[in-house]
């Protein structure tokens, strides 16, 4: 118990939160600063995390989800046929050759016309359990060619560090691997064609836990229309490992107080590391 509260308070001053307020009215500012369609809601979000709370996600149909259960089974669950080109190599290999497979100026949708730099194609270690996947890179990955290095990317490795781990035992990739034009969200088309990497990087990695990290990872990788208000707090069997939609860091900087439900999310991600750890 003492120990979970250090580790809450450690997160907390690791994210530079110095105080709380014992102001019962603290408990609802939250809800009250995301209006009726959550955290997403477009005048709370400028930055890239746009309401697409009632619309399908880009190239999707929206899918029913089962209800909530303790880990819920999910319509992107699907058997990991693209297993077959990289079950034979090691994962640092398999990894290696995927990235050489897409290459560093890849032109398989418009991004490659639209100003990005580069392909950022993913980091971390080849046999991580713990994967987080993003959006899309942003202008600092553009430009250094590795995700989540910018101001939420150091807000990502805070996180990551909460939980004991350091950005080199996890796997951190997005769903898309070019910059869209000022950040804006990947259309349908760009997913389409970049998909199938991120399903190969989760396949040759074989992580035990993915985090999605935002309403577009979250639905993307779900196949879901549900908000990620409604997505996150729960678990989801996907593509064989439990997968923990949460916030994106990026919303985090900008609505501090959600740091709250993403250290809940968190302790449910080390609390599944450490159940497969035991004997
Ligand atoms: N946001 C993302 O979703 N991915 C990145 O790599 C950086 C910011």
């Amino acid at each position: 118990m003492n120990d979970d509260l250090a580790a809450h308070l450690k997160f907390f001053a690791d994210l530079g939160v110095t105080g709380v307020s014992r102001d019962p009215r603290w408990r609802q500012r939250h809800d009250a600063a995301m209006g009726s369609d959550g955290p997403h809601a477009r005048a709370a979000a400028p930055d890239g995390e746009t309401d697409l709370a009632r619309e399908a996600p880009p190239g999707m149909e929206p899918r029913d989800l089962p209800g909530p259960s303790h880990v819920e089974g999910s319509p992107g669950d699907a058997p990991r046929s693209d297993d077959a080109g990289v079950a034979s190599l090691p994962p640092a290999e398999a990894l290696l050759a995927l990235k050489t497979d897409i290459g560093p100026l890849c032109t398989r949708c418009k991004l490659c016309e639209l100003g990005r730099r580069q392909v950022v194609f993913g980091v971390g270690n080849p046999k991580a359990r713990l994967m987080f996947v993003g959006e899309a890179p942003g202008e600092d990955e553009d430009r250094q060619g590795e995700p989540f290095v910018g101001r939420a990317g150091q807000l990502l490795t805070k996180i990551i560090e909460a939980i004991s781990l350091t950005r080199e035992q996890v796997y951190i990739a997005n769903v898309i691997k070019c910059r869209p034009p000022g950040n804006r969200n990947p259309e349908p088309d760009e997913v389409a064609a970049c998909e199938p990497f991120l399903f190969e990087q989760i396949a040759i990695v074989q992580p035990r836990v993915i985090v999605a990290l935002g309403k577009f990872a979250a639905q993307c990788l779900l196949r879901s229309a549900e908000p990620i208000t409604r997505l996150r707090g729960r678990e989801f069997e996907y593509r064989g490992a439990t997968l923990v939609p949460t916030f994106h860091p990026a919303y985090l900087l900008r609505n501090p107080p959600a740091k709250r439900e993403v250290w809940e999310d968190m302790k449910k991600v080390r609390a599944i590391l450490l159940a497969e750890q035991r004997p």
